[in-house]
């Protein structure tokens, strides 16, 4: 059997810089190519620096390393991308067609977009929200997921382009720092926990979003870029859900294990956007069409990130 060759773009963030190793176990680290706009010194070769928006380079690289898979992982995310909303529109969607051209244009096999529930809104129901509930995004990050997903699925209906998308919720992960999306502080939170230092939240203690535990999510995205094209009744993103949980509860799994830890709320701008972002997902159809499950709730996660931060820090992976 022929391996794949994959091209990953944005490999230094929260989720690139889990799932490029990842998929080096699996498919051999020189069949795997990270790349992004900024080197870091934790990144293993085989590593390019790669500007989305430079859709000539994309396209010579792809040459070069013969490709015949790209995670698109690159994005300015949801926080972050209310302080530039033009620009923001530029990376993500230009990002996005660049990614959709080269890899028509150069024989790319299978192309993975990551969407998010952000594309909900106002409108959309907010408890199990379903799979075709009514999309009406409020953030520039938002529009140009829910765009990229219509994007993603004309590539496939016009070109035959095997493109695969989910809508991730909020990630949390005890390897790497989140990029500035409105759930950091699910991440964020256990780092001061660790060190013992009081937390001052960014979102209401009451405020109830979907997440997902970094391994659930990773594994998700390979088993459906693994799962035959046939099963797959949707190219759009499918819907993914893991746990949802508020700071209240989050704070109250980790004083468990540190019973002495802190948390005061100071809501700022965020807290607008969380508003509009569904409490609960309803994931039945990736469950039906891949078999979906995850494995992760909030107790096992809060656990597991204790565990392995507590680790890190005694190691001086991460600064005290
Ligand atoms: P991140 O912000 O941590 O990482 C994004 C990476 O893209 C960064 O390393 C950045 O340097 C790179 N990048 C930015 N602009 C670039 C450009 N012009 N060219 C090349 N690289 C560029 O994001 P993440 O959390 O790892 O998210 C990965 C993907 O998953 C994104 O598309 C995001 O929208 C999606 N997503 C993430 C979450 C989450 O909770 N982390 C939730 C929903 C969806």
């Amino acid at each position: 059997m022929a391996t794949e060759r994959i091209l990953i773009t944005g490999a230094n963030g929260q989720i690139g810089s889990v799932l490029t190793p990842e998929l080096r176990t699996r498919y051999g680290t020189e069949n795997v190519l990270a790349t992004d706009i900024r080197a870091v010194k934790h990144t293993a070769p085989p590593f390019e620096t790669l500007n989305i928006l430079d859709a000539e380079r994309m396209a010579q690289l792809i040459r070069e390393h013969r490709i015949t898979q790209i995670y698109h992982l690159a994005a300015v995310l949801s926080a972050k991308g209310e302080q530039n909303p033009l620009k923001t529109w530029e990376i993500n969607m230009q990002g996005l067609f660049n990614v959709l051209e080269c890899a028509r244009n150069e024989g790319v096999q299978r192309v993975f977009f990551p969407s998010s529930i952000a594309v909900f809104g106002v409108h959309t129901p907010r408890e199990t929200t379903s799979q075709f509930a009514f999309l009406d995004p409020q953030t520039v990050y938002g529009i140009s997921k829910a765009a990229g997903e219509y994007w993603c699925n004309y590539y496939h209906q016009r070109y035959g382009l095997d493109v695969r998308s989910l809508r991730y919720p909020g990630i949390v992960g005890h390897q790497s720092l989140p990029g500035g999306g409105t759930t950091d502080y699910a991440v964020e939170i256990f780092h001061y926990a660790i060190k013992g230092l009081p937390y001052k939240c960014f979102l209401r203690q009451d405020t109830r979003l979907p997440m997902m535990y970094m391994s659930d999510a990773i594994r998700a995205t390979i088993e459906l870029m693994e799962c035959p094209a046939e099963r797959l009744s949707l190219r759009l993103g499918y819907n993914l859900a893991g746990m949802s949980f508020t700071p209240e509860e989050l704070t109250a799994a980790i004083r468990r294990h540190l019973p002495d830890f802190e948390v005061h709320y100071e809501p700022d701008f965020r807290q607008a956007i969380a508003e509009t972002w569904p409490q609960s997902i309803d994931d039945s159809l990736a469950r039906k069409d891949w078999n979906w499950k995850p494995r992760y709730d909030l107790d096992s996660m809060t656990q597991d990130m204790i565990q392995h931060l507590q680790l890190k820090y005694h190691q001086g992976v991460f600064p005290q």
